[in-house]
């Protein structure tokens, strides 16, 4: 059977474009998970269908474990098969400095982009073993190393922790041959920056990378998609910038 692609927060940005990639890079069956944007995700689907895949459009609030476990039965019974994630769903938080850090911003984002991660990772290796296997992509940042002063630390503090985790999952699941990765993006064109709330001094930060420019979604989904085939066999446990050298 061939493999299942999971890509969560597909229906924009990295995501969107990483479900778009898998067709013509292996996958024929790809789950595409939204949190909100149903349109957003029904169009990806018909990107997929067009291109000769089968996709299912699942939707959970990624940080509610309940919606997650329900998504994933849903998985089970309409596309069983080993299983390939791409644990991409998150939020970027405003810029500001420690004294902006309220509890419950501060909350918020840790239980998307930490807990959130980590419950689907959790539910997908259950997935994965009683599927024949697969293999992870965590999405991390060069945030996570670079720190960002008056920015959004709490946001690269999500990613130090998702950086954390993927190197002990990776080690607690190589035995079993699956596969743990993370990719950190530098600064990518996707609307997560209109979120953040200053677009265009995002983009100048783009442009001081030594490659001169920030990159694209697709740019991104090349490394996932790499990481997760047959091609990257003997990699695990790596945290891949994918950064234009910053
Ligand atoms: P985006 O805002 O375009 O996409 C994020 C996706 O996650 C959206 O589809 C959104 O609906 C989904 N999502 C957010 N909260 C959710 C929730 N609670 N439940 C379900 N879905 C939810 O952003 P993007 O730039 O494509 O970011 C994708 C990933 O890449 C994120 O983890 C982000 O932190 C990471 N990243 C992005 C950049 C960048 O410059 N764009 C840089 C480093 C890391």
């Amino acid at each position: 059977m061939s493999r299942l692609l999971l890509v969560t927060g597909a229906s924009a940005g990295i995501g969107a474009a990483t479900a778009r990639l898998a067709p013509s890079r292996g996958w024929s069956r790809v789950v595409v998970h939204y949190g909100r944007d149903h349109a957003g995700a029904e169009a990806v689907a018909a990107d997929l269908r067009a291109a000769g895949a089968e996709a299912l459009v699942v939707q959970a609030d990624i940080a509610d474990p309940a919606a997650i476990a329900a998504m994933m039965a849903q998985v089970a019974a309409q596309a069983p098969g080993p299983l390939d994630l791409v644990n991409n769903a998150g939020i970027v938080s405003p810029t500001g400095s420690l004294a902006d850090l309220t509890p419950e911003r501060v909350r918020r984002v840790f239980e998307v982009n930490v807990f959130g991660a980590i419950e689907m990772a959790r539910a997908a290796v259950a997935y994965m073993r009683a599927h024949d296997g697969g293999g992870i992509v965590n999405l991390s940042s060069v945030a996570a190393r670079l720190g960002s002063a008056r920015q959004y630390m709490d946001y690269a503090a999500t990613k130090g922790a998702i950086d954390s985790f993927t190197l002990g999952l990776a080690d607690e699941l190589a035995a079993e041959g699956i596969r743990v990765n993370a990719v950190r993006p530098g600064l990518i064109e996707t609307a997560i920056h209109a979120k953040g709330g200053e677009p265009v001094r995002m983009t100048r930060i783009g442009h001081t990378a030594p490659l001169g420019r920030p990159g694209s979604a697709e740019e991104v989904a090349e490394a996932i998609l790499w990481l997760l085939s047959d091609r990257a066999g003997y990699v695990t446990r790596t945290l891949l910038d994918v950064g234009g050298g910053r």
